[in-house]
Order: structure tokens, then C-alpha cells, then sequence
């Protein structure tokens, strides 16, 4: 339930265009699954995040960030608060005029966007993340990675804000974020991202691009990547691969309702058609009790969970 306060304080902040009421989820989130959500807003400036902030503190609304949703599973009630999504002076990229091997990007910009800028420059070091499907801001969030590098490696600061008073950006340098394994120190919740400092090295541009498309090939070879998603379910347990424990327990193909282990990849999850968010929770309460009772290895979900749990 939203206030009917914060309601009139939001739309004198935020333009009517930008307010979308009970918008499903489903359409923001690449598992394509979740029910509405109260009240889903784009925020595009600095100044407007800052003013939002203030009456939802203020007001002590609920509410999220959302990226571009592909780790996320949203609850079929969908989310009874508000979704902030970035846009408009969030979506960009740029090079430092001094050393063109520092690249601003601000955190809605996708990564797939940010991959052709750099090749187009002959800047190399992002390819591993040229296939995630993510925001920048959700990268460096989970400490996305792939093909051994991870977002650790390039990031040189994230500007962020605080989500408290007095809600005053502030530049957390590498160590500052605390980066492990698809964590960081955003993860605590107190902070929004609004743009990632990266530095890359200068590369042959037909190489990049030839390591790029290599890397496509390789995922479209080994993920499903025809069905929605939301990429690997699980972290990798120390010492193993979620994948192989998954597989080695038989479960490939496992299924509820529209929800499977896929037979290509069985460390995703799918939505073969229709899935529902409990579909997918009961695949992997399955997956996690089948694997601890065959391996003692009790598999940790990398999916993050919007007003859903397992
Ligand atoms: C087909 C497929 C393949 C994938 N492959 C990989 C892979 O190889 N490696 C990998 O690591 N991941 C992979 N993923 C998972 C996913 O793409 C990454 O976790 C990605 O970084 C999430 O970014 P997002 O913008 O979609 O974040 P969302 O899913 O929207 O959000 C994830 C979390 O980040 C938070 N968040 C998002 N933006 C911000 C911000 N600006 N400030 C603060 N918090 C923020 C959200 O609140 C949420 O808690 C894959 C997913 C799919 C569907």
C-alpha cells in the first residue's frame, strides 16, 4: 500500500509518463515472471533520485531498485511498494579526456552497450561481461563475472548514493566495495549506484571483437539462452560447480509447472512457458534439498528475490 501523501509528493517530482501503476513485473525481469508492482517509477537525474529518496524516507514507503531484472525472481502478488528504475542522465558513457582508458558509465547503461563502446575504441578487459544481460549498476552490485573476470578487475570506483539522510552522493573506490565472489558492499543495502569509473587497457579493436563474439558463441553453445532466465540459480559452492552437483543428482529436466532445470545447462533455471514465481521456488527447494542429501552440499541461490523466499 502506498500513501496517498507520498502518491502527491511523488507526481510533483516525477512526470506522469514516468509513473507506471500496477505495471507487472514479468515485463521487467528476464525470468518474464512476477505480478505487478504498486507503482513502478524512472527516475532520470541525480536531483530527482535525491528528492524520491527524501519521501520515501519521509514518508517510510517500500520500495526496491531494479536494474535490468535479470537476477531477479519477483513474487506472483507481485511488490505492494514502489520500484525505482534508472534512466534518462543514468544511461550514458563516456572516456576521460585526459586518459582514455578511464570510462564513466552511468549505472542503467547495459552491459552489451558498454561492450560495443569499448571495442568500437579499442579498449579492452570487458569482454568477459559483454554477454551479461545486465545494467552496469546491477554488475557491479553483484560482482557480476564470466570466463574468469569479474566486474573486481575493471572497476576503479562506483559514484553512489546514500539511500539516508542527507542523501548526498559519495565515490567508493575498489577496496571501498568489498567485491567477492557475486557480492559487494552495495549488497547492505544502503547505497544506489549511479555510475561506475572503469579502467580498461588499450587493445587491437579486431581482437576484442573477436574474443567478444567468441564468448557469445560459447554461451549460446552451453546456456539456454532461448528461454527466459535469470542465468546461473545458484553460487558456486566452494570447492565445486552447482551445475555438475545439479546434474549429478539427476535433476536435469526437473520440473514444476512451467518451471525446469534446463537439459542444456542444469545450473539454470528455465520458464519453459508460463512459469510461475512458486513454480521456480519449488524447482529449486527441490534442487537444494536433492543436492544437500546426495553431496551434504547445501547450494546458495545467486537469484535475488523480491518479496519471495525460499
Ligand atoms: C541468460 C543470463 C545469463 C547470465 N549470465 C551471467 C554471468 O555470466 N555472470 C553473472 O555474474 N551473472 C549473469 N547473469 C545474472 C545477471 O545478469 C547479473 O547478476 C547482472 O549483473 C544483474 O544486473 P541487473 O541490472 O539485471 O540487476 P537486477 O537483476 O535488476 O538487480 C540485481 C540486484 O542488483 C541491485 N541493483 C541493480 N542496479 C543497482 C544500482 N544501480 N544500485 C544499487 N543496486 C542495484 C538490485 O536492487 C538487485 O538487488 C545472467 C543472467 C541471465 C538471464
Amino acid at each position: 500500500m502506498i500513501s496517498e501523501s507520498t502518491i502527491k509528493r511523488i507526481k510533483e517530482i516525477i512526470p506522469e509518463e514516468r509513473l507506471l501503476w500496477d505495471e507487472p513485473m514479468s515485463r521487467h525481469t528476464s525470468f518474464r515472471i512476477g505480478g505487478p508492482a504498486a507503482l513502478l517509477l524512472q527516475v532520470n537525474t541525480e536531483a530527482e533520485l535525491a528528492d524520491v529518496l527524501t519521501v520515501l524516507d519521509t514518508e517510510e514507503s517500500e520500495y526496491i531498485l531494479v536494474g535490468n531484472g535479470s537476477n531477479l525472481l519477483v513474487s506472483d502478488e507481485g511488490y505492494p511498494g514502489i520500484v525505482l528504475k534508472l534512466g534518462g542522465d543514468f544511461d550514458t558513457i563516456s572516456q576521460d579526456e585526459d586518459d582514455d582508458c578511464l570510462v564513466y558509465v552511468g549505472a542503467a547503461r547495459l552491459m552489451s552497450g558498454v561492450s560495443s563502446y569499448l571495442t568500437e575504441r579499442g579498449l579492452a578487459g570487458f569482454e568477459f561481461a559483454s554477454g551479461i544481460p545486465g545494467s552496469i549498476g546491477g554488475a557491479a552490485f553483484m560482482n557480476a563475472g564470466a570466463y574468469g573476470g569479474e566486474m573486481k578487475d575493471i572497476v576503479e570506483s562506483v559514484r553512489a548514493m546514500m539511500v539516508s539522510k542527507p542523501f548526498s552522493p559519495l565515490i567508493l573506490r575498489n577496496e571501498d566495495m568489498e567485491f567477492g565472489y557475486r557480492s559487494s558492499r552495495a549488497q547492505v543495502g544502503d547505497i544506489i549506484i549511479l555510475s561506475v569509473t572503469m579502467r580498461l587497457k588499450r587493445g587491437d579493436r579486431t581482437e576484442i571483437a573477436a574474443r567478444v563474439s567468441e564468448l557469445a558463441a560459447k554461451r549460446n553453445d552451453k546456456q539456454p539462452v532461448n528461454y527466459p532466465s535469470a542465468g546461473s540459480t545458484f553460487k558456486r559452492p566452494v570447492g565445486g560447480f552447482a551445475a555438475a552437483l545439479i546434474e549429478e543428482a539427476g535433476l536435469k529436466g526437473y520440473r514444476v509447472g512451467g518451471a525446469c532445470v534446463s537439459e542444456k545447462h542444469a545450473g539454470f533455471v528455465i520458464n519453459e512457458g508460463g512459469a510461475r514465481c512458486d513454480d521456480v521456488l519449488a524447482v529449486m527447494r527441490h534442487v537444494r534439498a536433492t543436492v544437500y542429501e546426495k553431496s551434504g552440499i547445501m547450494l546458495e541461490p545467486e537469484v535475488r528475490f523480491v518479496n519471495c523466499s525460499l
